[in-house]
């Protein structure tokens, strides 16, 4: 059986808020004049400071429903990768995960096997095979399998284990067990 790759920025991690602190609904722009890298890279305590999105609870509830470890699949500069990893530790203690590293977001797919699938944001990533896209200001409107909700993740993750009967009516967070 495949298995369910996780994206970390704008799936688990809430790097857009940690970043400029609000829905700003643009890919990649400046933070106040300053390149987005170079800021990251003279703020780089907030890669691990960085709140989580919601979603990072249903994935973690994989584990506890399904017996599955979390695979994150990443891209980061290599300044970013240790903050990243630590901030993965201390968000899912006690949830068995591993990480990869690509050096651009496009070398993800090319790494899916049979069978798998890759949640993630990037908009360039939208309508690529296996791909299913989590929903943000920047990426909405260019079609493409998605997940708007955390009844669609619930969804997603229980339909692609093919147990989704154990857990009720699928999409209302209200059945959810774990
Ligand atoms: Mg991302």
């Amino acid at each position: 059986m495949g298995k369910i790759y996780w994206d970390c920025d704008g799936v688990l991690r809430d790097f857009e808020m940690a970043v400029w602190g609000r829905r700003c609904g643009k890919w990649m722009q400046d933070v106040d004049g300053v390149d987005l890298y170079d800021y990251v890279d003279n703020n780089i305590s907030l890669l691990e400071t960085a709140p989580s999105l919601p979603y990072l609870d249903v994935v973690k509830r994989m584990h506890v429903w399904f017996g599955k470890s979390i695979s994150i699949l990443t891209c980061q500069p290599k300044e970013w990768i240790e903050p990243t990893r630590r901030w993965l530790h201390r968000r899912l203690a006690n949830v068995p995960f591993d990480m990869k590293v690509v050096g651009a977001s496009e070398d993800k797919v090319s790494l899916l096997g049979e069978g798998d699938i890759l949640v993630d944001d990037h908009p360039r990533l939208v309508g690529c095979a296996k791909v299913v896209t989590v929903t943000w200001g920047y990426n909405k409107g260019l079609g493409g399998l998605r997940v708007s909700s955390m009844g669609d993740m619930i969804d997603l993750i229980c339909a692609f284990y093919h147990k989704g009967a154990e857990y009720g009516k699928l999409g209302s967070g209200a059945n959810v067990k774990g």
